[in-house]
């Protein structure tokens, strides 16, 4: 049977070939208008919620589905939104310990809607195992959802318009620690202007959540020998969670 879901996703589907084709503006009446302000009830689990390592409550469930859909169809950032394949939420157990947010989608997150499943992203997979964890035990998003042309570096004012989607997903899940990947993740979450060599390894806080900034794993994959500074930092993590440490790697 179809559910409400199904119907929000087929529009946004519709929405988004409309834009695809070209269509850059749609004739909306005020009634409609009025409607999308309010939460949509979203009944079910969205796509990019897998299984859960807590049981969430329904109404977790439902705000972020109702956050990715508004997400979705967001034209905030007129070259990203044009340029995009898809819009990369987020994925992962919304009762998520652990959040680990990265910069922005490249190529292989946006062709496919997840992010990290490039190169970077199977890194951060096996980071995510070595601490005894499966990829949908945790939570993974990214400051931007959508990709910047040629991977570029998120604009100021691309992060403005697009932080709102992450603090939201942050508010909902309550990570017990997020660890943030790389300067861009550190930066938009903390106000603090040191690098990111001098600050991974060091705890901070956001909204009253321990955060751990650590190496991109891209920058992991052009000096592996940067791989020990990150198990380091996971470590931490996990001794902050009061979990065992895992014997090797
Ligand atoms: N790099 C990121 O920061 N995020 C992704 O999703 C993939 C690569």
């Amino acid at each position: 049977m179809r559910g409400l879901n199904d119907i929000i996703g087929e529009t946004i589907d519709a929405l988004e070939e409309l834009k695809r084709s070209g269509v850059t503006h749609v004739g909306v009446s005020r009634k409609t208008l009025e409607e999308l302000g309010k939460a949509p009830v979203v009944v079910g689990v969205p796509s990019s919620l897998h299984e859960y390592s807590r049981p969430a409550t329904d109404g977790v469930v439902a705000e972020l589905a109702a956050i990715e859909a508004r997400a979705k169809v967001c034209v905030k950032c007129g070259e990203l939104s044009r340029c995009r394949h898809s819009v990369v939420f987020g994925v992962g157990s919304p009762r998520a310990e652990i959040m680990f947010v990265g910069e922005a989608p490249g190529h292989d997150e946006d062709m496919q809607g997840e992010p990290f499943v490039g190169r970077a992203g199977e890194l951060l997979t096996k980071i995510i195992v070595a601490m005894g964890f499966r990829r949908e035990d945790v939570y993974i998003a990214n400051v931007l959802k959508c990709r910047p042309p040629q991977n570029r570096t998120p604009l100021p004012d691309e992060i403005t318009n697009c932080l709102p989607y992450l603090l939201s997903q942050i508010e909902l899940i309550q990570p017990k620690i997020i660890v943030a990947l790389g300067a861009t993740a550190v930066r938009s979450l903390l106000d603090v202007q040191l690098g990111i060599t001098k600050m991974r390894g060091h705890w901070y806080t956001f909204r009253d959540i321990p955060i751990m900034p650590t190496f991109h794993p891209a920058y992991l994959l052009r000096n592996p020998p940067a791989k020990k500074e990150v198990w380091d930092d996971m470590k931490a993590v996990l001794q902050k969670l009061g979990r065992e440490l895992p014997k090797s790697r």
